[in-house]
């Protein structure tokens, strides 16, 4: 998230605060972006998980797990949310921050990282981290655009390029498939887990038997393809990374945004389906792709089984097939227009010419109105 996203989000939460809005237990996503921003303003007290666990509630969530030696933050939110979520879990407990755990590094995640960060706080990610930070500052402008689409922000200003390797790095603690210590008598094992970006890692606590999975699971279908621009989300790294957390049995899932999963048999149940439900279209994408068929018709095509319809609120289907498929072979789609730097659109007025001008055309759209 860049410095003026950071500052018309700040300034669209303070219109939100007054505004307000529920988020109950087991609802699905909001669908609207905007709303989805707003998810938490209004919680008055800390989520107790239970003896060691609180939740603030944000997009996304900050977590705390609380220790006798000290406490474990988990995911800090966005810059505007930080201080709400700070005031929140602290009121719970106000013992030093011994760690700071990123499960990736979107800027949901890492924003209130200053906000939270102590002497002494030690702060912990996958080494990927390092180049996918780089990435997100490489291309601060362009993100910049596009997340102010997608959140109904204002337009930001035009702002240079940092360079390629700008990203300021704040994890001293950088692992490459496992990490774990121990604070206070409690166990964190730390899994890399890539999905939703490469650097995504999975906190368990075996005391607690919880399962903090970041975005790798939420009450919609991924978005393997965010039309913000993502690199490819690998369908098959999220099926490996949710089998990684099925097989650890987990009683408690907490999910970075929505609400915890209870249960094993409910944590079962919807990782499984989740499960399924991307190994499923990136399987009948890939049929579909070896059997000769174009993107548009396995977009158009592929639909879940009822069985494993997990709700479409927040990543959609037909982008993500076309994520999967473009993911894999990139963007040349066999249309020799495609291979020139001239866009399409530059044969409308041709197009408008052989229709016989500008008349023809607006009679058949009254006709056809
Ligand atoms: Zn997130």
């Amino acid at each position: 998230m860049t410095d003026s996203l950071k500052k018309t989000a700040s300034m669209l939460m303070a219109l939100f605060l007054s505004i307000g809005v529920g988020f109950g237990r087991q609802e699905r996503m909001a669908d609207n972006p905007v709303t989805l921003l707003r998810v938490g303003q209004d919680q008055k007290k800390a989520l107790k998980i239970n003896e060691a666990i609180y939740q603030a509630i944000g997009f996304g969530n900050t977590f705390m797990v609380t220790t006798s030696e000290g406490n474990v933050i988990i995911d800090t939110s966005m810059p505007f949310n930080a201080a709400r979520h700070r005031q929140l879990l602290q009121a719970e407990n106000s013992g030093p921050i011994k760690y700071i755990i990123l499960t990736h590094s979107h800027g949901d995640h890492v924003g209130g990282i200053s906000t939270w960060k102590q002497a002494g706080t030690q702060i912990i990610a996958q080494k990927q981290h390092v180049d996918f930070q780089n990435y997100q500052a490489r291309l601060a402008g362009f993100y910049a655009r596009r997340n102010a689409a997608q959140f109904s922000l204002p337009v930001p200003e035009p702002r240079g390029w940092a360079g390629n390797y700008g990203a300021r790095i704040e994890p001293a603690i950088l692992f490459d498939d496992k990490y774990e210590f121990e604070l206070g008598g409690v166990k964190f094992e730390i899994f890399h887990t890539p999905g939703e970006t490469p650097d995504h890692l999975t906190v368990w606590l075996p005391k607690y038997r919880a399962a903090f999975v970041g975005d790798n699971f939420y009450t919609s279908f991924p978005n393997i393809y965010t039309l913000r621009g993502t690199p490819p989300r690998w369908a098959l790294d999220y099926v490996s990374s949710l089998n990684k957390v099925l097989s650890l049995k987990p009683e408690i899932v907490l999910p970075s945004h929505g609400m915890p999963i209870q249960g094993g048999a409910e944590v079962t149940r919807q990782l499984t389906r989740y499960r399924d439900a991307i190994q499923y279209v990136h399987d009948e994408t890939v049929k579909g792709m070896n059997a000769g068929k174009d993107v548009f018709a396995l977009m158009r095509e592929i639909k879940l089984p009822r069985e494993l319809e997990v709700g479409e609120s927040y990543g959609k289907l037909s982008w993500s097939i076309r994520g999967i498929y473009e993911g894999y072979v990139g963007w040349f789609d066999l249309d020799p227009a495609s291979m020139y730097e001239t866009p399409a659109s530059a044969s409308y007025p041709e197009i408008v010419k052989l229709a016989g001008g500008v008349e023809p055309i607006r009679e058949a759209r009254v006709g056809a109105a």
